[in-house]
């Protein structure tokens, strides 16, 4: 992952240019619902119920089921948070997510598109990684002008690139911006409850006022030490209200009847 090509001159004027672009449209509203500042990154789904879990699986134990909207965020190495924030910086801890070890840092940086749109203070999130990535919704990507490939994390080959700017520097991603396929996280016990394998795809139902809905294909994502948990993005979770929604399952496709 290549750094920063911009002189200081370029930084400078790249900055002026799209803060002022971003106070002037700031004024107009923004088109949908998003938590670019707030500082919790994980919205809590509603608490589960005995009801909440497939009645075609029953081996297994049964861990309660968690659905989580994953907001904007951005995963960066430790070679580019010293760029962006300082020589010597780490992240910092905000705010634990679910998955133990996880954590939304203090930190912010700004992610600049191709026509210098810019998105401000997107999380970052922790600890570092091997590859820096960035994870936006659709939303987000029309608003800053980036045709979003639908991907696993880390599956970045081929994806568009982005300039991060914190206030310390500029780093350019040559690739990393995806918008994140939904997903499952599994543990072991999980996938012997839903009689799937990392890798699999599964359907989550979820009945909300108004706009009950099932999303197919979430992908299975396991590994020991993981708590089952379901992260959609923010379309994906404002498109079914699931901030109102009654109840959650995890339901596995049937495999076709026809043998073809
Ligand atoms: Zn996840």
């Amino acid at each position: 992952m290549a750094t920063a090509t911009l002189n200081p001159a370029d930084v400078e004027r790249v900055v002026r240019d799209v803060l002022n672009r971003h106070l002037a449209a700031r004024s107009s509203g923004s088109p949908a619902k998003s938590s670019s500042g707030d500082i919790p990154v994980l919205r809590s789904a509603p608490a589960p119920s005995t009801s909440m879990l497939s009645p075609t699986v029953s081996a297994g134990k049964r861990n309660p089921l968690v659905v989580n909207i994953s907001a904007r965020h951005v995963h960066l190495t430790q070679e580019h948070v010293e760029i962006l924030f300082g020589n010597g910086a780490t992240l910092t801890p905000e705010k634990d997510l679910y998955q133990d070890g996880y954590f939304a840092a203090k930190e912010t940086v700004a992610v600049v598109g191709p026509r210098r749109r810019m998105l401000p203070n997107v999380r970052v999130l922790g600890p570092c990684r091997e590859d820096s990535q960035v994870e936006l919704a659709f939303t987000d990507g029309i608003s800053l002008g980036i045709d979003l490939p639908v991907r696993v994390s880390g599956n970045v080959k081929g994806t568009p690139g982005c300039v991060l700017m914190g206030p310390h520097g500029v780093v350019e991603l040559k690739h990393g911006v995806i918008r994140a396929m939904r997903h499952v996280h599994m543990g072991p016990d999980d996938l012997t409850y839903y009689g799937v394998a990392n890798g699999d795809y599964v359907h989550l139902r979820i009945e909300s006022p108004g706009c009950t809905t099932v999303l197919e294909d979430l992908a299975v994502r396991a590994a020991k030490g993981i708590k089952l948990e379901v992260h959609l993005d923010t379309d994906e979770g404002n498109a079914c209200n699931l901030e109102n929604a009654s109840k959650v399952e995890l339901v596995k496709p049937e495999p076709c009847q026809c043998k073809h």
